[in-house]
Order: C-alpha cells, then structure tokens, then sequence
C-alpha cells in the first residue's frame, strides 16, 4: 500500500469564498521524499495539517470532505490524535508552538517518556537525533533561548525520536542559513532510505529539487503538476 493516498481532498474555512483545497488527489510511496511547493495560500499547510488528522477535531472552521489513507488504513478509523501521531508525526510551520518544554534534553525526551519506550532506547534515540541533526551541543540549552534555526532543529528530532513512518515537515528551514539546510536535507535522506516517507514543505527550490525524489506543485488549492524535480520544474 501506499503510505499516503489522498483522493478528492476539499477543505473550506467557514466564511472563505474559495477552497482551501479542492479536489486534491496524489499518492506517497514508502520511503520517498515528495517535496511540496507553490505561492502562498496555495495550500500547503492546509494539506499537512489534514494529513496529520489535526484539521478535522481541531478547526472546528474547517469543513473537509474526501479520503486520506494511511498504509491503506483510512484516517477516520484511527483511534484519535494520539494513535495518529504514532504513524505520522508533524512538524508544523511555527517552531515556537511545539516547543514546550524547559530544556532542549526534556524536549526530545517527553514524547518519548509518555509512550512509555524503554530508557535504553531513549537513550539511543536521542544519541541518533542529536547526530542526525546536529544538537549535541544544545541539550542542557533553555528552549526558549534557542535561534529560530536551533529551534527548527530540535523540533524536527523530536518528531524524529518518536519514530512516525511518515514525516510531514512545514517549511522546516525557513529560520537557517543554507548549512544548516543542507543539513537538515541530508538527514531527511537518511531517513528516507531507512523506509520513512517524508512529505516537506519548501519554499528554496533549488534545495528540494535535488533532494526530493518528487514534486508536488500547489496552486489555489489544487494540485497544479506532480513528477520528478526536472518534469515538475521544467513542465509547461
Ligand atoms: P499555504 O500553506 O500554501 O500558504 P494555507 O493552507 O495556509 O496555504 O492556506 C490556504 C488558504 O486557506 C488560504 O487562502 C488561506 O488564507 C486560507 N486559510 C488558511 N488557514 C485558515 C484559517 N484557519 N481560517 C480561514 N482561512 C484559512
Ligand atoms: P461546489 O463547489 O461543488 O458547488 P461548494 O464548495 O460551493 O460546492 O459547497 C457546496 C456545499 O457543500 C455548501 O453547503 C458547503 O458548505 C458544503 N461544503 C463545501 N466544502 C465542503 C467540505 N469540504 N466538506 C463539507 N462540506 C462542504
């Protein structure tokens, strides 16, 4: 099964006089990494927030119709947010609300601590997430005195140390320079060719037509062109 299929996707805010989205349809195979990209209020952050189930018990503004499949298992039939989350994990646009905790170290740790996985697994969990995206140094760091690309950082390895099968990230280097986005590319592929699916947000095109294997294309709330980087960027 596909990891994600998504088929006559429509939302509409309550009061707006167009859809958010409308009629979006595309399929994510395991372990690729789909890059998504279009002008603002195309309907980016839209779609990552349906696809992470937090549209429909939520905003309860948002009228969505349509069907989202996880590995073939339709979202509704998830037990809630929390069964969700432990296949798709999200990271959202603004870095600053999902940090909640003191400590960079407790940030990473909570989710994990709260399903109950095993300290040596934390442990190794949290050897791998401050490797793969380079916060090693920023552990005993308050959060909340972190750079906009420290935070980035260590909100895209905290969603890392609860393991999803599949990442959804919203724009997560708007905030770092263009190390520190190869960076976080390079890790993405890490992860990608360990099986995760890896749906990201990007607005630097050059970045994500050579580390995306795809490319969805947004417009106006619907899905304007989906292929390759050359079929997607050089396409009409
Ligand atoms: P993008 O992420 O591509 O910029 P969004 O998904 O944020 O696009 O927005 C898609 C459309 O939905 C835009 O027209 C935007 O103004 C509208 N929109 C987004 N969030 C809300 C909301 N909470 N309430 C009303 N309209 C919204
Ligand atoms: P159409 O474009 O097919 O004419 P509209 O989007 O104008 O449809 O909406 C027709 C009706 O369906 C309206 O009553 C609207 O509130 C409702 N509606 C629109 N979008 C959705 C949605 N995503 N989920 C549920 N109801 C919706």
């Amino acid at each position: 099964a596909p990891a994600i299929a998504v088929s006559g996707l429509s939302v509409r805010y309550d009061g707006a006089d167009r859809r958010a989205l409308d009629e979006v349809a595309f399929e994510a195979v395991p372990g690729e990494i789909l890059g998504i990209l279009g002008p603002t209020g195309a309907g980016k952050s839209t779609l990552m927030q349906c696809l992470s189930g937090v549209i429909p018990r939520h905003e309860e503004d948002a009228a969505m119709r349509g069907d989202i499949e996880v590995f073939g298992r339709p979202l509704p039939d998830f037990a809630g947010l929390s069964e969700i989350t432990e296949s798709v994990g999200l990271v959202m646009q603004d870095p600053e609300v999902q940090l909640v905790n003191t400590m960079v170290r407790e940030e990473l740790v909570w989710g994990m601590e709260n399903r109950g996985i095993p300290v040596p697994e934390i442990e190794r969990r949290l050897r791998r997430a401050c490797d793969l995206f380079d916060i090693g140094g920023l552990l005993d760091r308050f959060t909340h005195a972190l750079s906009g690309g420290e935070k980035q950082r260590v909100v895209v390895a905290s969603v890392f140390c609860l393991s999803p099968r599949i990442m959804l990230l919203d724009e997560p280097t708007s905030e770092l320079d263009p190390a520190g986005t190869e960076g976080v590319m390079d890790a993405i592929r890490v992860l990608a060719d360990e099986g995760v699916t890896v749906l990201v947000v990007e607005h630097k095109i050059e970045e994500l037509a050579v580390h995306a294997d795809r490319l969805l294309a947004m417009r106006r709330g619907r899905v304007e062109a989906i292929g390759t980087p050359r079929d997607v960027l050089m396409g009409s």
